[in-house]
């Protein structure tokens, strides 16, 4: 059954469908995987590659830390930040000793008092986003993992690529923001993006069966989104509106921050994950679609032209993509939960209905009409969440709000950073404005 989420709809910017990251990006970091780029000096064959996790005290950066530990002989924690949560920062620096590491909330005294502590390790500390940006620009980086959330990750995104780093992308608020920034200093730089995102990890798993000789490109039908439906899954419509931040955070399937649990509940999420897609991918939105599958096992599908689909399966544990996002394109043993083939399992997945998720809608929307709508939709519902998690507003009014400031703003096709940043700041007055309306 077609939903008018799913319906085939007409785009304005259509380019030809081409997997990312392209062929020539791949080999260039396998040669530098193989160490033909560094043959002399400090940087020898077989060196563990430098890594940085950006946000590891949250859900991404956590696991993060652990997948690191499990890959001791391949990667060298070089850099870790957080923005808040020090005691658990510090607990992690002293159990994963980096070299450097950095608290960007840089005006809040509890920073200064960690600046000014020391210990017996030789790890240097830092506050403030600048120096997270120079940091993950130098040498001391090759990889890094962006597990920040929100609009507040894009800066350090943008500073990986720019500098040809790999990045590990969770955060996938940079590229709904920046996409096209993001991906042409890419190309410039020839940096990676590898996507951390369960379903974008699997998608890229099974582009990989349209290789070189096959026709690439060519022969993808659609992708197929996997979405779990999020804990209001099964609730009566009209009980929606009077869910509790408890009912919105408590989900079936994934144990994840805040933000993206109550993006899960209203599927802004799948929106989110729809115009990451498209960037990532370089695919119209009428070849995305989305299901509901609720066990979480299917993490995402490729459907190409003759009818074959290709999914990856996996028990629903971030730890596997953040360490593909690593190791690619080889494969290594890891700490990820594993498929009992000996226990019964039933999949199933049924299209989404509109009118219990209307956020997904404006995500297909935004992946269409491009510009400055991306950078609108996330920080509006940035806001809106900020507004429901603090008890201001209903789970319902979240699409509603995003809607509206989506529908009133003033649309530029091909905007710079700054306009980006503008546009930004502007949606988030205006769900300040509503919500003051509604006082
Ligand atoms: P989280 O809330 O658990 O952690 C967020 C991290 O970002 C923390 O370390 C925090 O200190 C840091 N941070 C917060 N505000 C910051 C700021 N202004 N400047 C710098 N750092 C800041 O979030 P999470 O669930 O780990 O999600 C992180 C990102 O990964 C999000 O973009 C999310 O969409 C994406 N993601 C998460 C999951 C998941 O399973 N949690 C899955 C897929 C994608
Ligand atoms: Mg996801």
């Amino acid at each position: 059954m077609a939903t008018s989420a799913n319906r085939p709809r007409r785009n304005d910017h259509a380019r030809p469908f081409y997997p990312w990251p392209t062929e020539l990006q791949i080999l260039s970091f396998e040669r530098r995987d193989l160490g033909l780029a560094h043959r002399s000096g400090a940087h020898g064959v077989n060196r563990p590659k430098k890594v940085a996790v950006l946000g590891s005290t949250g859900s991404i950066g956590r696991s993060a830390l652990e997948v690191l530990e499990s890959q001791s002989d391949r990667f060298e924690l070089t850099c870790m930040s957080c923005h808040q949560q020090i005691e658990l920062f510090e607990k992690q620096c002293l159990e994963h000793q980096p070299a450097l590491a950095i608290v960007t909330d840089e005006f809040n005294p509890s920073t200064r008092q960690w600046l000014a502590a020391s210990d017996s390790t030789s790890m240097r500390r830092a506050a403030g986003s600048e120096a997270l940006i120079q940091s993950i620009s130098g040498p001391e980086v090759d990889i890094v993992i962006a597990a920040i959330v929100g609009v507040a990750g894009l800066e350090s995104s943008l500073a990986a690529v720019q500098n040809g780093k790999r990045l590990a992308l969770a955060n996938k608020e940079s590229l709904v923001v920046a996409g096209q920034l993001l991906l042409s200093s890419a190309k410039e730089s020839r940096a990676e993006i590898i996507p951390v995102d369960s379903e974008h990890c699997a998608i890229f798993q099974a582009l990989q069966c349209d290789r070189p000789g096959a026709n690439p490109g060519q022969s993808v039908q659609r992708i197929i989104l996997t979405a779990s439906g999020g804990p209001l899954r099964d609730w009566p419509l009209e009980d929606l509106e009077k869910a509790t931040i408890q009912d919105a955070l408590a989900h079936p399937t994934w144990s994840m921050g805040r933000k993206i649990t109550v993006d899960s509940a209203t599927m802004m999420n799948k929106a989110l994950e729809v115009i990451e897609a498209h960037w990532l991918f370089g695919l119209e939105a009428e070849r995305i679609q989305v299901v509901i599958h609720p066990q979480s096992i299917i993490h995402s599908m490729v459907e190409f032209t003759d009818g074959s689909v290709i999914a990856q399966l996996s028990p629903p544990d971030m730890r596997l993509p953040i360490q593909y996002a690593l190791t690619y394109p080889k494969r290594t043993p890891g700490p990820a939960k594993r498929m009992d083939w000996n226990l019964s399992q039933t999949l199933s997945w049924y299209p989404v209905d509109p009118e219990r998720y209307p956020a997904l809608e404006l995500g297909f929307e935004v992946a269409q009409r491009g510009g400055t709508c991306g950078a609108v939709l996330n920080a509006a519902n940035e806001a809106a969440v900020e507004l429901f998690l603090s008890g201001h507003i209903r789970l319902t009014d979240i699409a509603k709000i995003c809607r509206s400031v989506l529908q009133h703003h003033n649309f530029a096709p091909t905007p710079n950073l700054n306009e980006l940043l503008a546009q930004d700041r502007w949606a988030r007055d205006e769900v300040m404005r509503w919500n003051r309306s509604l006082c």
